[in-house]
């Protein structure tokens, strides 16, 4: 893998295992995050441990100037070929009779208009580039939608879904593959985040192979993907679910 690597919200969960598998493949990564400096200070620092440099940008991917800082940013450690569309949000469980407009704003915001705002800039340095690879991350949710849950946060991961499809559609003569996860149940802080610090042990039961995903399971995926193992892959989404 050559370049530079952009992952939105590498600071915990999915997005600092990715940095990480990255970086013990000698990939650098400009990772950003939205609030949590001590936690991405402490994964660049362990980059920096396995041999390999990386960036940490504090940046919103809601917000577009934060956006374009953080491919500026990026430039620093030379020409971007690969962006991991991972920072998301969920909310707390919730009905669909019960949410209001801020709540679903907000989900849209981060999960779609800051997917959509930093595959744009990817696919601008990719051109220039000469090719490279998006891989956004989806979730089970978008296909299982998430009844009694969020289903506002499932539809927006159907509308990354529907991004992956026609980005790939539409950059694949430029050399860039796009491509996504959907990772099922995963240990991480984003359940505790929306409420439920159980989450993952309350649903265990309804996952076939038996117990929740690792966070470094779906970053193997991530890099398979990126990889140019991967190099006739694009416009799919790969689940990685224990065949939840
Ligand atoms: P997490 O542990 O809560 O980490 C979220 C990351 O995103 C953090 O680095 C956070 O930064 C960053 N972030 C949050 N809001 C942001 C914003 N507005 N702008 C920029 N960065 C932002 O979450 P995770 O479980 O690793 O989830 C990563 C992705 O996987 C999300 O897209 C999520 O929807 C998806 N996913 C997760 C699961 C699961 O079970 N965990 C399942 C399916 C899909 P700070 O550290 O600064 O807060």
């Amino acid at each position: 893998m050559r370049g530079t690597v952009v992952v939105t919200g590498g600071s915990r969960g999915i997005g600092a295992a990715v940095v990480l598998a990255l970086a013990a493949r000698g990939v650098r990564t400009c990772f950003g995050y939205a609030t949590h400096r001590e936690a991405a200070d402490e994964v660049a620092a362990t980059a920096a441990d396995l041999g390999t440099p990386s960036i940490a940008v504090r940046a919103d991917v809601s917000v577009e100037s934060d956006v374009t800082r953080l491919f500026q940013a990026a430039r620093e450690l030379g020409p971007v070929t690969g962006l991991v569309n991972n920072a998301g949000i969920t909310a707390p469980r919730s009905k669909v009779v019960d949410l209001d407009a801020d709540r679903i704003r907000r989900l849209l915001d981060v999960n779609v208009v800051g997917a959509f705002l930093c595959a744009r800039e990817a696919v601008k340095h990719l051109t220039a580039a000469g090719g490279g690879t998006i891989v956004n991350v989806s979730s089970r949710a978008a296909v299982l939608g998430s009844p009694g849950e969020y289903v506002d946060y499932a539809a927006s991961k159907a509308a990354v879904d529907t991004l992956t499809v026609g980005l790939a559609h539409e950059v694949a003569a430029d050399g860039i593959r796009v491509v996504g996860v959907r990772p099922g149940l995963i240990r991480t802080d984003i359940h505790a985040a929306s409420g439920e610090p159980g989450r993952v042990e309350r649903l265990r039961g309804t996952v076939p192979l038996g117990r929740g995903g690792e966070a470094d399971e779906v970053a193997e995926a991530v890099v398979w993907l990126l990889s140019d193992a991967a190099s006739y892959v694009t416009g799919t989404t790969l689940d990685v679910s224990g065949g939840r």
